[in-house]
């Protein structure tokens, strides 16, 4: 395992498009490996395979829910809700701004043995999910962002909308 280099924005290969992939194999299951490691190290959410410099529609996702998911071809078919909040990327580091995603969400996908799954998410599971399935299609979630992004750190408390 690895920690790879993460792609900051300004990096094209971070707009675009991933390719799918079609069979696990050893060099797809290393990256995986390292994209935990890469996103553990940098104390992260969910990365995406472009985040590391490689155009594949592979994701990782770990909000400590006990869970270490891992989307592969993810395709979102539900979307529920709404929330509003600060969200960050690790590719636009020590910047955060406030994004609308949808408060649950359905994604299919295939996990690390290529076997299909659903995984349904809410709240912090299902904004991760829309963050890295858009990362696979070379949008940033700074094309989001209402209003301004701020430093990290000085994000304002959000008043509660009745
Ligand atoms: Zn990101």
């Amino acid at each position: 395992m690895a920690v790879r280099q993460i792609r900051v924005m300004g990096d094209e290969i971070l707009t675009k498009k991933c390719k799918p992939v079609k069979e696990m194999t050893e060099r797809n299951l290393e990256l995986i490996e390292d994209m935990f490691e890469t996103m553990y190290q940098a104390n992260g959410v969910g990365l995406a395979a472009p985040q590391v410099g490689i155009l594949k529609r592979i994701v990782t996702i770990d909000v400590e829910d006990g869970n270490q998911y891992v989307l592969i071809n993810p395709e979102i078919v539900l979307e529920e809700g709404e929330q509003t909040g600060y969200e960050g990327c690790l590719s636009v580091p020590g910047k955060s701004g406030i994004v609308t995603r949808p408060n649950h969400v359905k994604v299919k996908a295939f996990n690390e043995k290529m076997e299909p799954y659903e995984l349904e998410g809410e709240g912090l599971l299902a904004r991760a999910i829309c963050h890295e399935c858009a990362h696979l299609d070379g949008q940033l979630y700074v094309e989001l962002v209402e209003g301004e992004l701020v430093d990290v750190g000085e994000e304002e408390e959000l008043e509660e909308e009745e």
